[in-house]
C-alpha cells in the first residue's frame, strides 16, 4: 500500500517511522511519504489560507494551492513530481463535521493500494475541493474521529492511518490479534477484559472461569462480559446487532 500525506507540519509524520508501522515499512507493506502543500505555492510568503468568504472569525485553505498539489500526487494532469500513479487512490480529508471513522472504513480502507490524505488546518480547507476531485470520478472520503475539534488534521490522520495499516496482511506478527477485537468483525462488540499472569495480583484475583482451563466456559464468560460491557457502555452498537445471530443464552443477557 502507498500512503501520501499532505500537510503544513509533514515533520508530524516522523513518527510513522516508530514501532509496528516502522517495521512494516521496513518490510515492504507500506510505503508512506508526507508532502508539504507549502511546496505547492508561488507567492514569497508560501501563503496556503485566506480569510471567510462571507466573512467570520479565522482563515481557511486556498483550494488553487490544494488543486496543484493533489493534481501532482493523484496524476490529473500535474507535472508527476510525486513519481508512482496508482490506479486506485483514495483521497481522503480529517473533518469534525464529517461522519464519524469506524473500524469498518478502516477494514474497507485497508483494501486499496493506494491512499492520500490531506490535512486541514485554521478553520478548514474550501469545501470546493473535495467536491471538485470527487466531481472527477476520485473515491473522496471525509471523515471525523470523534466529537471534538482538534487544531489541524495531522493527528487524525495518524489515527485513520495506525488502524488502516495494522490490517494489512502481514502486519501483525500474530494475524489472530486483529480477528477477536473490539468494533471487528459481523457483530461489533466491546471486547470482554484481559487479565494476564499472575492470577492473584495485590489480593485480587482473576475471574475463577478463565483458569478452569474449560474453554466452552471461557468463551461463554468472554461472549456475555462482551455482551454485558457493550450493552452499558455503547448501548447504540447493541442496537445494532442482528437478533437472528444470538443464541438463547445471549438473549437472556
Ligand atoms: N472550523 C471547523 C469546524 O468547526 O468544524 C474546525 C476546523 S479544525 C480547527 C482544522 C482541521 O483540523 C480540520 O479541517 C480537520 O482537518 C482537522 N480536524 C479537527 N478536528 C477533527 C476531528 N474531530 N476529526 C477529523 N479532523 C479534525
Amino acid at each position: 500500500m502507498q500512503i501520501d500525506i499532505v500537510s503544513v507540519f509533514p515533520e508530524y509524520f516522523d513518527i510513522t517511522g516508530l514501532s509496528l508501522l516502522g517495521k512494516a515499512q521496513e518490510k515492504g507493506l507500506v510505503t508512506i511519504k508526507a508532502y508539504n502543500l507549502r511546496d505547492w505555492t508561488h507567492d514569497v510568503h508560501h501563503s496556503v489560507d485566506d480569510t471567510p468568504v462571507g466573512g467570520g472569525a479565522g482563515m481557511v485553505m486556498k483550494p488553487e494551492v490544494w488543486a496543484e498539489c493533489l493534481d501532482d500526487l493523484l496524476g490529473a494532469g500535474g507535472t508527476g513530481r510525486a513519481g508512482g500513479q496508482a490506479t486506485d487512490p483514495v483521497l481522503i480529508f480529517p473533518n469534525p463535521s464529517a461522519p464519524l471513522f469506524t473500524q469498518a472504513d478502516a477494514t474497507g480502507l485497508s483494501q486499496a493500494s493506494r491512499l492520500v490524505f490531506g490535512c486541514g488546518r485554521y478553520e478548514g480547507y474550501d469545501a470546493r475541493i473535495p467536491d471538485y476531485y470527487r466531481s472527477r470520478g476520485v473515491d473522496v472520503r471525509e471523515y471525523s474521529i470523534g466529537d471534538y475539534v482538534l487544531n489541524g488534521g495531522e493527528v487524525a490522520v495518524s489515527v485513520m492511518l495506525e488502524a488502516i495499516t495494522r490490517l494489512l496482511p502481514g502486519f501483525m506478527g500474530n494475524p489472530d490479534s486483529i480477528v477477536e477485537e473490539s468494533y471487528t468483525g459481523e457483530e461489533p462488540l466491546l471486547e470482554h477484559r484481559q487479565y494476564t499472569r499472575p492470577t492473584t495480583w495485590r489480593g485480587m484475583t482473576v475471574p475463577e472461569v478463565l483458569i478452569s482451563g474449560d474453554h466452552q466456559r471461557v468463551d461463554r464468560f468472554r461472549r456475555d462480559e462482551a455482551l454485558e460491557r457493550t450493552s452499558r457502555i455503547r448501548p447504540d452498537l447493541i442496537g445494532r446487532l442482528d437478533c437472528d445471530r444470538l443464541d438463547k443464552k445471549d438473549r437472556k443477557t
